[in-house]
């Protein structure tokens, strides 16, 4: 299975993507966890890239094709050749996150975005996309608690609840377009009861 974890920031995905990894391997199952942007060595250095010079100095649709450039080498020669080997992998972001985040985090549009991500994919799509969707408001309050790298702080905090409220909402749009696929789930629980929902699924569907 390819599974992708989704959601704003401070939503609890790493945490969940560790979790979901760790349960696989109980059941004996061969697991590759990664994560966007990043995943291969390429793709990590198009993403400190990216973190570290912000919109300041990169604008929104070379930012875009950048996110997608790193997903091009991370699913052609990573998330491919696993699933291929029958190797389950679990990702932390995939394409929706680019759709919500330069589709319309910054304005590009959903359709643009997702056209230069099918090319860059090929087509590759989740047979299962978790969404952990969370509040501005609490998410915020989580990055502060923080288990997010230093590395991002600076640039997430930049941006206003009302950018990380549209986000939100460009995720519950994605997820209501593609139910087959989407499991959405409140953020605002404990770590063992969304883990305990987030395997019940997974479980219908291995
Ligand atoms: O999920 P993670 O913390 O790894 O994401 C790193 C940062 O990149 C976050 O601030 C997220 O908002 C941003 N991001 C983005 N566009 C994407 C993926 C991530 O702006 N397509």
């Amino acid at each position: 299975l390819f599974i992708v974890f989704e959601g704003g920031d401070g939503a609890g995905k790493s945490t969940q993507v560790q979790r979901t990894s760790q349960w696989l391997k109980e059941r004996n199952a061969t697991v590759l966890t990664t994560r966007e942007p990043g995943g291969t060595q390429i793709s990590e250095k198009l993403r400190t890239l990216v973190l570290e010079h912000g919109h300041g100095e990169i604008d929104a649709r070379t930012e875009a094709l950048m996110y997608a450039a790193a997903r091009a080498a991370h699913v052609q020669q990573v998330i491919v050749p696993a699933l291929e080997a029958g190797t389950h992998v679990v990702c932390d972001r995939f394409v929706d996150s680019s759709l919500a985040y330069q589709g319309v985090g910054r304005g590009l549009g959903v359709d643009a975005v997702a056209s230069i991500n099918s090319f860059a994919t090929g087509g590759l799509q989740p047979d299962a996309t978790i969404l952990l969707d969370i509040s501005a408001a609490d998410g915020r309050s989580r990055r502060i608690a923080g288990t997010g790298g230093v590395e991002e702080s600076d640039r997430l905090e930049s941006e206003p609840d009302d950018f990380h409220e549209r986000i939100r909402s460009a995720f519950a749009d994605l997820a209501a377009q593609a139910p087959e696929r989407y499991l959405v789930i409140d953020a605002n629980q404990g770590i063992e009861q969304l883990q305990e929902q987030i395997t019940a699924h997974l479980e219908g569907l291995l």
